[in-house]
């Protein structure tokens, strides 16, 4: 089977945006790389270059850190009252809605996922993202505390806490949800009062470069928020690494996450961290099966199966198991696996050539391990990143595909007999980022809920997303929360203040 791609006619915006290089946003200017290199970016449904972009290395991450930090220490957003702050960000949403089709369409352009989806998902959440957190701006108090002090008998104090903003904050995206991850980064660190130096991931720059050009319109000081696209060995590591940096928060493989983590020990930065998962999807049989179907189906094969939650590890209760895995089987052989741009395409591209090969390498060690591809199983001929969308049986607990991210859309399929074995082996992952359960007995439900080393439990449903709702791992799946209010944690700090009276 090979990938037809028509030729689409995109909207001149786009093509104009795409048309010629574009250059990264330090200190309120569009700038190019000072080495003067560019780099590629592709499109993946089609192996063809879409976009050059310039290279930022570690020069250019200096220029940025050094106007975040003097935007955060001395600039006009230092001055700017809350409400201020949170006029800005709701403006910021504002604008990025009323060029939602342009970015789901630069987004489809980029990362190759289906223009339904960029335009349905992607861009509507970043919009209340944005929207959400301006409203938090306002609402960070501190507390009067009632304080005792035991060695100063019959002194009076008045003690207070204030919330302040960490600083300057370094934020490295993944390619996976681009726009997206650039707002649930972007979006509390501004509502906070922090400056920003973002890199978006060398795959997908062009949404996050957009969105900078959005920002200043906003009216954003300069310098609040840098973009500086470039790779991870340089731009990336250069950032993690930077001791004018206060703060950085990541999002991609456990892997970096580690290096990250060594980056920031030079001045003990603080730093976040939101990395991948092997997340378990738990069926049983009474369940509602078209439900647990549709769902788990959904849990793998949304976005391609480049979801750091999504549910790649399908349990199955025995009795129920061919009707389910089947019933997933059959929804996987529906889909259909093309361009984002055409309007009947359900599953696009992986972002990468690399990425293809990383999915299809996984594919031959399932095989080759004994697990057998009930669907899918192969790379899909002709241009462009295609692989079919695979259900694994067959499966053995200890196997590499059940044990580690593959990152792409393969679920493999494992009956069980009952919860008391089934939990142990749910929470036998090094990951914790989420779990899915299917069940029409609410206290099986929630027991199960509660015993889940997950940061997300979905009941009866999966990748159900809010910017009011927290997200972030258990174990090695990473540290801290993004969304809701918990997201603001990462960016504020306290102070406590204490007066004698
Ligand atoms: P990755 O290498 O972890 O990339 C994520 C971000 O980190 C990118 O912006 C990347 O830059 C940057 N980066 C890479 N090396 C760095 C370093 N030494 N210091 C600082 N930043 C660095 O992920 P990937 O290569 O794109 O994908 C590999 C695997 O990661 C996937 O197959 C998947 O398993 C996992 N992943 C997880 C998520 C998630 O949402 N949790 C998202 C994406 C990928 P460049 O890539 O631009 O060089
Ligand atoms: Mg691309």
């Amino acid at each position: 089977m090979g990938i037809a791609v028509s030729p689409i006619q995109i909207d001149s915006c786009v093509s104009d945006f795409i048309g010629k290089p574009r250059k990264m946003l330090i200190d309120g200017k569009w700038v190019n790389a000072a080495s003067g290199k560019t780099f590629p970016t592709y499109n993946p449904a089609t192996g063809e270059v879409l976009a050059q972009v310039a290279e930022g290395d570690r020069a250019d991450i200096d220029a940025a850190v050094k106007a975040a930090r003097k935007a955060f220490d001395s600039g006009p957003w230092s001055r700017l009252t809350a409400s201020e702050r949170g006029k800005l960000v709701w403006k910021l949403a504002d604008l990025l809605e009323q060029h939602l089709e342009e970015f789901a369409t630069l987004e489809t352009l980029d990362n190759g996922k289906p223009l339904t989806v960029a335009r349905g998902a992607d861009v509507p959440l970043a919009v209340d993202m944005f929207r959400y957190m301006a409203g938090w701006a306002t609402k960070l108090e501190g507390t009067t505390i009632p304080i005792s002090v035991p060695y100063t008998p019959g002194a009076q104090y008045h003690a207070y806490t204030l919330r302040e903003p960490v600083g300057v904050v370094g934020q490295i995206i993944p390619w996976n949800f681009p726009l997206l991850m650039a707002a649930w980064k972007l979006a509390p660190a501004l509502a906070s009062g922090c400056t920003v130096v973002l890199k978006p991931a060398e795959q997908t720059p062009l949404t996050a470069l957009r969105l900078g050009e959005l920002i200043m319109e906003a009216g954003f000081p300069d310098g609040v928020v840098n973009i500086v696209p470039g790779y991870g060995e340089t731009a990336g590591a250069a950032l993690a690494a930077h001791d004018l940096v206060d703060k950085i928060a990541f999002t991609g493989s456990t892997e970096v996450g580690r290096l990250i983590v060594h980056a920031a020990t030079g001045n003990l930065k603080k730093v976040s961290l939101e990395l991948g998962g092997k997340s378990p999807n738990v069926v049983f049989q009474d369940a509602d099966l078209d439900a647990a179907i549709a769902g788990s189906a959904s849990a793998i094969f949304f976005n391609q199966g480049q979801c750091c939650c999504a549910g790649s590890r399908l349990y199955v209760e025995r009795p129920v198991f061919d009707r389910v895995v089947e019933g997933v089987a059959a929804k996987a052989k529906k889909i259909r696996v093309g361009s984002g741009l055409e309007p009947d395409t359900s599953m696009g591209p992986l972002v990468s050539e690399e990425q293809l090969q990383r999915v299809c390498n996984y594919l031959d060690i399932g095989l080759s391990e004994g697990a057998t591809a009930l669907t899918g199983g192969k790379k899909v001929g002709g241009k462009g990143y295609f692989v079919e969308p695979t259900v694994l049986v067959n499966t053995k607990d200890n196997m590499r595909v059940v044990q580690e991210e593959i990152f792409g859309p393969v679920v493999t399929a494992i009956p069980f007999d009952d919860p008391e074995e089934l939990m142990p082996r749910a929470n036998d992952t090094v990951y914790g980022l989420a779990a899915g359960i299917w069940t029409r007995d609410i206290s099986k439900a929630h027991r199960l809920a509660s015993a889940m080393r997950a940061g997300t439990v979905w009941i009866n449903c999966y990748n159900i997303f809010d910017a009011a709702l927290p997200f972030g791992g258990y174990k090695q799946s990473g540290w801290g929360r993004e969304m809701g209010k918990d997201a603001l944690e990462l960016y504020t700090q306290t102070k406590a203040v204490c007066t004698r009276l």
